[in-house]
């Protein structure tokens, strides 16, 4: 759904676009116009699917910037939560001059107290804080409209609730009250409800990953062979439409730019483009003019396409949700996708969490060898001069042809019409991806982050009686191999002819890919 849609200022629509949201994410579609029209809500969504902006749009949208007092109050539970819902409401709040002021524990609460003086219109604050300033009298919150308590299952997990309760005490009675949250276990809706006046509950459902569409697969590879390994398996797999995820900015520069450099048609996004660059890197993408986008998960939030064939995390991710996020991206629309996540050795563990949270087990895949990639790119590049000869009107290149003819070879030239239609291969163009800090090793037990998504089962309600996966493996004909490629017929790097590809939701069935995976049922 388009901000437009959804009543707020040009000042505000401008902000949005400024920070790079291109479509209102769902809980931002539903809840937004009804905080704007007064209305006491609850939100219930996955963690990353901007909660935040959901309550802040509306709320710079009603506050009074001429009103010097305290309009809205943002309860957060941790610092950092705190700092960050802050630094959200101020961005977008920039173009209105809004005044956004966080407090939390733990800092000089001298400069705290000078900038509650600045006549802020919206405080972002941790409970304990909050009730420190309101015993100074420091922060008056009796003209209060708006409160937010916002990721409440942590508040109260946190042992909050009393202090939150002293803190609503200070609040005018005619005020609007939000409660977001990741999870709603059924005690933190009876103590929200207790402070709010007929709230309206949205709930949106986390997505799930249509698992038996995808095919799930990692490699195991140290992190210097990764860059060659990745291009040898696109040769393999000629994917059409591939998102590439990798952890850091400087490695969607890289990356993409290697694959340029190989004579793939690739770009990369992330938060340091201008906005203008990127949303033309994803209108080319969308329409199929670029077959590769490297991207970051923050650069990739919000990425709305269907027809992504292939995603590749290059770098597997921290967090097992960025992997649903992630490989969601395929797989959609009734249509088959492939993932394939590079793993170093000592990652091993990540991967296995990842494993337990879709409780679907991904297939190892060995590396091809140049040899084979060049072999399967030889078999797409003799499709490809088939399409060539057939659209070609013979007559109107005849003369140059016989000139060509009488000069060389007939076998030389084809061969150089080949070798143009092949990439170049690793040892021809070296590609270097500057080494990152890989990821703390996990010592069996997840460490807790201050996290709130996990043993919330948003993910888990696949009707699993619990324990153990269940992996098939359908051998089927057709000319499958060890490396996940589609049958001969289909590959094509190139783009151009996608649709012949899409017209065909149900290529595997034709005994395309060996391995289906299947979710435990
Ligand atoms: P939540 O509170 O639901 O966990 P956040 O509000 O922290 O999620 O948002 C997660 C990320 O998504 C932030 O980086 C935010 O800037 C970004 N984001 C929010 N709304 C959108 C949108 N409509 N399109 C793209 N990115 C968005
Ligand atoms: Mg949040």
């Amino acid at each position: 759904m388009k901000f437009k849609e959804l009543g707020l200022s040009e000042d505000l629509l401008k902000a949005v676009t400024t920070a790079g949201y291109e479509e209102a994410t769902p809980i931002q579609a539903e809840t937004i116009p009804m905080v704007l029209a007064g209305q006491d809500v609850i939100g219930q969504a996955q963690t990353g699917t901007g909660k935040t902006a959901a309550f802040a749009l509306p709320i710079l949208e009603k506050i009074d910037k001429s009103n010097p007092n305290v309009q809205a109050l943002v309860v957060s539970p941790t610092r950092e939560l705190a700092i960050q819902t802050q630094e959200e409401i101020y961005k977008l709040g920039r173009n209105e001059r809004a005044n956004v002021q966080v407090v939390y524990g733990g800092a000089d609460i001298r400069r705290q107290i000078k900038s509650l003086k600045n006549h802020p219109q919206v405080i972002v604050g941790t409970p304990g804080r909050l009730l420190d300033h309101i015993r100074r009298r420091t922060l008056k919150l009796d003209h209060v409209q708006m409160l937010v308590l916002d990721e409440a299952d942590e508040m109260l997990n946190m042992g909050f609730l009393d202090d939150i309760e002293d803190i609503i005490k200070q609040l005018p009675e005619a005020r609007q009250t939000m409660l977001f949250s990741a999870t709603m276990p059924p005690e933190i809706k009876r103590v929200g409800v207790q402070f709010m006046k007929d709230p309206k509950h949205v709930k949106i459902k986390a997505k799930e990953l249509t698992t038996d569409l995808i095919d799930q697969f990692y490699v195991r590879a140290r992190d210097f062979e990764k860059f060659d390994v990745m291009t040898r398996f696109f040769d393999v797999q000629s994917p059409d439409l591939t998102i590439v995820f990798t952890r850091t900015k400087r490695r969607v520069d890289e990356i993409s730019s290697g694959l340029q450099a190989r004579g793939y048609n690739a770009a990369g996004i992330h938060g340091d483009l201008t906005q203008k660059r990127r949303t033309q890197i994803m209108n080319q993408f969308r329409h199929g003019k670029l077959d590769i986008l490297v991207a970051t998960d923050v650069a990739a939030r919000g990425i709305d396409i269907n027809d992504v064939t292939h995603v590749y995390n290059y770098d597997i991710p921290q967090d097992p949700d960025s992997y649903v996020h992630r490989v969601g991206r395929t797989g959609r629309a009734g249509k088959h996708g492939v993932s394939m996540t590079f793993v170093t050795p000592n990652e091993m563990d990540y991967l296995r969490e990842i494993e337990k949270l879709t409780k679907v087990r991904m297939l190892p895949l060995k590396p091809p060898s140049d040899e084979e990639a060049l072999v399967s790119q030889l078999g797409a590049a003799k499709d490809k001069v088939t399409d060539l000869v057939n659209k070609t009107d013979t007559e109107k290149f005849a003369k140059t042809a016989e000139g060509l003819l009488n000069e060389f070879d007939a076998e030389d030239l084809v061969a150089a019409l080949l070798n143009d239609l092949t990439k170049d291969d690793s040892s021809q163009v070296p590609v270097k991806i500057t080494p990152e800090r890989p990821l703390p090793k996990r010592g069996g037990k997840r460490h807790d982050g201050g996290g709130y998504h996990r043993g919330g089962g948003n993910h888990r309600r696949n009707g699993n009686g619990g324990g153990g996966y269940r992996q098939r493996q359908d051998r089927r004909g057709g000319d499958h191999d060890r490396h996940g490629s589609r049958s001969h017929d289909s590959r094509n790097h190139g783009g151009g002819d996608r649709n012949r590809h899409s017209n065909n939701g149900g290529r595997r069935s034709e005994g395309g890919r060996g391995f289906t995976i299947r979710k435990k049922d």
